[in-house]
């Protein structure tokens, strides 16, 4: 029996997959029957070993992200609230296709070595979705970098400051996301670069021609 399903909008692309002869890999966002939102890994491509491929894809996002497999469907994920968050998801995916096929991934640490200022940086969850970001060694410069930590998971993952400190971060949902958090936190140490990145891949998105799209 065939089962038709709505695909739902595409929200992000990875034009050139690196490790399956460069197919392009999209993904989808819809409304699943109980209301939560579910994200499927997509591609047009013909070739014997592409459903693999996807199942890698959206395997290596359940786990960065601490996302779900959606039951009978193992290209599609979900969070475990059922909410959007669709930048973090659109991360997530972009983070998922840099794991080479056939490799284990693993999920992220939620403590990182930050180069640019030689400090550890680290969260910890404070309960209901809310993560206070700290960092080691002297006080100096210690809150700014912080900041602009905090900052980065604002702008990355549509997070909202807990305070006015502007050094603890919560999620719309009020739920945990560990895992989540820890990939966010490499990225946000460098935002800039995680938006440049964010902002080619839309572009290529919106330019590609639909024969393109659907090699
Ligand atoms: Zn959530």
């Amino acid at each position: 029996m065939t089962r038709l399903v709505d695909i739902g909008i595409r929200i992000e692309l990875v034009s050139m997959y690196p490790y399956f002869h460069d197919i392009s890999i999209s993904l989808y966002e819809r409304r699943g029957n109980d209301g939560s939102y579910e994200f499927q890994v997509h591609s047009y491509a013909g070739r014997d070993g592409v459903d693999q491929c996807l199942q890698h894809v959206a395997a290596a996002m359940a786990v960065l992200g601490g996302m779900s497999p959606v039951v009978g469907d193992n290209t599609c994920v979900r969070f475990t609230c059922g909410r959007r968050h669709r930048k973090a998801c659109k991360r997530i995916f972009l983070e998922a296709c840099k794991v080479a096929l056939g490799t284990e991934t693993e999920a992220r640490m939620m403590s990182v070595f930050d180069k640019k200022t030689e400090r550890t940086i680290s969260v910890e969850g404070m309960g209901h979705g809310a993560y206070q970001i700290d960092a080691d060694g002297e006080e100096e410069g210690r809150a700014r970098r912080v900041t602009a930590i905090a900052g980065g998971f604002v702008k990355l993952a549509e997070m909202d400051y807990v305070d006015s400190s502007e050094q603890a971060v919560v999620f719309s949902c009020k739920e945990e996301h560990n895992s989540l958090m820890g990939l966010l936190l490499r990225r946000a140490l460098n935002v800039r670069a995680a938006m440049r990145e964010q902002d080619d891949s839309a572009g290529r998105g919106l330019l590609a021609a639909p024969s393109a799209q659907q090699q």
